[in-house]
């Protein structure tokens, strides 16, 4: 067999054609979302009031397990994919490890991460449905800009809610959506009921994810033509993510390469849901083995110290509910700067797996990751996103417990993004002005005694 590249492409006559449903090869599905008002499993008729018809079908569907990926999104794909699958041996040589590191890198489009992949979908059924435009929540700004992209590129209008103490750290994120033609507004904002609410009872409040998002809802079904999307947890896009998996399955096929460990950051679990997809499926299948590894922050951690039940999607408890690894909806977590991994619950498929015994979580301390990143960043030559340095972190963990016992393991992780807007994390971590805020078991009970009861 020839020698393995540094970089592992794919030829465009070899790229992913379909999109996997893992759902598909479950044999416990995960839970159906409920609506919030009855307690009832939505149906496809009360979702189409929120989301595209096409996405709400894929969100309901648990047993087609390939759906082919629609030519205008594939010719979108040809843009800034395949991604490459690096082999990291200037890694493994620094870290003197007989580990074999692999990442697949997203990292290489203006939006900085593989949020694109699933926002160029969502604006091409939005787009094919006839919609105005879509409205959405951003963190720490690159679903937004993903969507902008993705907008602009089939015309239609994209109105943002962007989480305020974001809008005020990251101006520069704010204004590449704008160059997109996306209309960005800080929240909570005074433009809608729930934002005004939340104001009058946090004032002065920074915002979360979760009270963009009941904006974004809102700001959706009150204005015609306009429908919500989301940028993780919902198995849609866990399933247009999948594209990250097949394709660092087709290119480690190709070299008869085979991981023993795959690792990916988890917020809402899209990269990691998309990234272990096709492997997970060998794995329920019963063809293979393979160790998956969700690493999250330790001031956010959902799957490793969260509950596992039923709970709203979002602040204002507009959403449907979702049973999920959560810590409370209306958990805050401490300033913390991996702000795409901040939210309070997981993807519902990746809470069952987890629950299923199928997949293993950490979480890790903030300094720690921003240590990994530096190790990183100075022998791969890329600067990584804080949320993928959360993945960084456990690989070198992995990396380095091989060189003790000697083992030569194959370890894939995801590196989800670059770290351009996230400077003035790195200038706290560079000064020392970086804690690593734990929540203590008393603060997390508070939050998760307010669960729904079901
Ligand atoms: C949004 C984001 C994440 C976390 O989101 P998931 O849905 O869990 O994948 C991770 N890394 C980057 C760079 C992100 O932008």
């Amino acid at each position: 067999m020839s020698a393995i590249p540094y970089k592992i492409y794919l030829e465009e006559s070899e790229m992913p054609k379909y999109w996997y449903n893992l759902r598909a090869d479950m044999q416990k599905k995960p839970a159906p979302l409920l609506n919030p008002g009855t307690r009832l499993p939505m149906t496809a008729e009360e979702l189409s009031g929120v989301f595209c018809q096409e996405l709400v079908k894929q969100e309901l569907d648990n047993d087609t397990r390939e759906y082919p990926i629609p030519e205008e999104i594939q010719s979108f794909y040809r843009m800034y994919r395949p991604s490459p699958l690096v082999r990291a041996y200037c890694l493994e040589e620094k870290l003197k490890t007989p580990a074999k590191i692999y990442y697949k890198f997203e990292g290489n489009n203006t939006s900085g991460s593989h949020k694109l992949n699933s926002a160029v979908a969502q604006a091409y059924y939005a787009k094919r449905q006839g919609l105005k435009g879509v409205t959405t929540e951003t963190g720490a700004g690159q679903w937004g800009t993903a969507l902008s992209m993705a907008c602009s590129y089939f015309g239609l209008d994209c109105k943002v809610f962007m989480v305020k103490v974001s809008y005020e750290q990251k101006p520069f994120r704010r204004e590449v959506m704008r160059v997109y033609g996306a209309s960005v507004t800080p929240s909570p904002s005074d433009t809608t009921q729930v934002g005004r609410k939340i104001l009058a009872e946090h004032p002065g409040t920074t915002g979360s994810l979760g009270c963009a998002i009941s904006e974004a809802v809102e700001t959706a079904v009150s204005n015609p033509g306009y429908r919500y999307v989301l940028g993780s947890v919902l198995n849609q896009v866990l399933l247009h993510q999948s594209v990250i998996g097949v394709e660092a399955k087709i290119a480690m096929d190709k070299y008869g390469i085979s991981p023993d460990i795959i690792i990916g950051c988890a917020g809402g679990g899209s990269n990691l849901g998309g990234l272990i997809a096709p492997f997970m499926g060998q794995k329920l299948r019963g063809e293979k083995d393979y160790r998956i590894i969700a690493v999250e922050p330790a001031s956010c951690p959902s799957l490793t110290r969260g509950v596992y039940a039923y709970d709203f999607a979002d602040t204002g408890m507009v959403c449907p509910l979702a049973k999920m690894y959560t810590l409370g909806s209306d958990f805050i977590p401490a300033p913390n700067h991996a702000g795409g991994l901040r939210y309070h619950g997981m993807s519902p498929i990746l809470s069952e797996l987890y629950d299923q015994g199928m997949m293993e979580a950490v979480s890790v301390p903030q300094t720690s990751v921003f240590e990994a990143a530096e190790i990183f960043a100075r022998v791969e030559g890329i600067l990584p996103a804080p949320e993928s340095s959360h993945a960084i972190k456990v690989a070198l963990d992995e990396a380095l417990r091989c060189r003790e016992t000697g083992e030569e393991k194959t370890i894939l992780f995801g590196l989800t993004g670059t770290g351009y807007f996230d400077l003035v994390a790195y200038e706290k971590y560079h000064n020392g002005l970086m804690d690593d805020y734990v929540p203590t078991d008393e603060e997390l009970a508070r939050y998760t005694a307010k669960l729904p009861k079901m």
